[in-house]
């Protein structure tokens, strides 16, 4: 999401970048294209229009043609308009004493809301709460199931009553139900319909009556535009939305619609969701700093940290800084550690996250299809092999290249730059060791 309107914005400024002083006139020009990005990114046509007025207000004023970097403080306005357009700061879940926190997840069929409650679920237990998620869509009885199912994977408690209770008792028999069981947070997974209509509604609000959740989130598909900007005002005037989620952003929505929601409908992004897979990386909290960011180039490395902790295994990571120091990390830790990088999203996703890489991803310099090579490789490799690679020699290679579909100067090359990597490693881990989250806190 936002490449296209990032990309855009970019080639705007690296113009005005160039010129050195800049007129009234210059300014003005930009401005017209800022606007043009914006609309074709699909924003809201009247949040465009006082965009679009408030940066050229700010802009021609004298600080800024008198400025030594003219076009650095064009783009600080922007960047500063772009924040205020996403609500300032992040607004975090409202908390509720005493507890249970009770959540209502609402939204269209389709949006992702059950994948969501399982997310949600998984990053609160991360934080070290205590989740129940609670199936309160009875007309899809594959959501009951499949709720029902994600809870047993993850290992977190799902109340859940069939398709006979009526959805405001199940959701009241669920608060009892945390009460009992010292739940911190109850996720109450509602029934989606195709499009809002009225018996959705009052079911909503029967179930706002029955238990008050703190939290009534909607949880919207990107991929919709502006439709989503229209659904949530309708929601809103029903329920009283206090935040909402916005899912698939991995998709190639053009994001017209986060950028916007907030503006018409004064609700808060609390969450952004990305990617099929439930994991606790996989939905992030909204910072409106930080996407402003990322959509102009700057990068967006505090979100990359917050996700590197999400699955950092403290276990694991001892573990191998042990193996490093002793010099004996070998393809079988590599691969491991890998996989687990690889959990923090598509790589051009995460490329794109760190300053002055969005290019490279863009670019497709280093691809996803780079990795999988990698993997394959050492996927054919035996264990013996992976854990002694002087052995990688001649036949082995040969065979290893065949396993893996790869040239076996492929192969010699990942051989290589991995011993010289070991070696590396063993001189850097022989002065003390390094914390891997040291290192990402300085
Ligand atoms: P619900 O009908 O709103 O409960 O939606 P589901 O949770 O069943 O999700 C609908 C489909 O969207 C499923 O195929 C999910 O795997 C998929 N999905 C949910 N969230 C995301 C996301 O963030 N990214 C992608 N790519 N797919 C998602």
């Amino acid at each position: 999401m936002f490449e296209s309107l990032s990309d855009r914005l970019q080639a705007v400024f690296q113009k005005l970048g160039g010129k050195g002083k800049l007129t009234e006139e210059d300014v003005r020009e930009a401005m017209k294209q800022v606007r043009i990005a914006l609309l074709e990114a699909d924003v809201n046509l009247k949040v465009v229009r006082e965009f679009v007025a408030r940066v050229t207000e700010k802009a021609v004023g004298e600080e800024v043609t008198k400025s030594l970097t003219p076009a650095q403080q064009v783009i600080k306005i922007v960047h500063q308009e772009l924040i205020d357009l996403l609500g300032q700061a992040n607004v975090p879940l409202a908390e509720a004493r005493p507890g249970p926190t009770i959540i209502m997840l609402i939204g269209l069929q389709g949006s992702g809301k059950t994948t969501t409650a399982a997310k949600l679920a998984l990053w609160l237990r991360k934080k070290g709460k205590r989740p129940l998620l609670v199936a309160a869509d009875i007309y899809r009885p594959a959501a009951i199931t499949q709720l029902e199912s994600l809870g047993r994977q993850l290992g977190i408690p799902v109340h859940s009553e069939g398709a006979q209770s009526r959805p405001p008792d199940i959701a009241r028999n669920a608060v009892r139900r945390a009460r009992d069981e010292s739940i911190t947070h109850v996720i109450i997974d509602t029934a989606g319909r195709l499009q809002i209509d009225e018996p959705l509604m009052v079911e909503l609000e029967q179930i706002n009556a029955a238990v008050e959740p703190v939290e009534r989130l909607l949880v919207v598909d990107a991929m919709i535009g502006q439709e989503a900007v229209r659904v949530a005002e309708e929601f809103n005037r029903r329920v009283g939305l206090t935040g909402i989620i916005f899912t698939k952003i991995d998709g190639d929505a053009r994001g017209g619609a986060a950028l916007s929601v907030r503006a018409v409908t004064g609700v808060p992004i609390k969450f952004l969701g990305s990617g099929e897979k439930v994991e606790a990386s996989t939905i992030e909290p909204f910072h409106p700093d930080r996407l402003a960011s990322r959509i102009l180039g700057m990068g967006d490395v505090l979100s990359l940290i917050e996700r590197a902790e999400a699955i950092y295994d403290e276990e694991q990571a001892r573990k191998m800084q042990k193996k490093l120091v002793k010099g004996s990390f070998d393809f079988e830790d590599f691969l491991a550690s890998m996989q687990q990088m690889r959990k923090l999203g598509p790589l051009q996703q995460i490329l794109g996250m760190i300053p002055g890489l969005d290019k490279l991803a863009r670019e497709e310099i280093i691809t996803e299809k780079d990795l999988k090579k990698i993997e394959a490789i050492i996927f054919s490799m035996t264990k013996e092999e992976r854990r002694n690679p002087d052995l990688i020699k001649g036949r082995r290679k040969e065979r290893i290249a065949r396993g893996s579909g790869t040239q076996v100067q492929e192969v010699t090359q990942l051989v290589n730059q991995f011993r010289q990597m070991q070696r590396m490693m063993k001189r850097m881990g022989g002065k003390g060791g390094i914390d891997p989250r040291e290192l990402m806190r300085r």
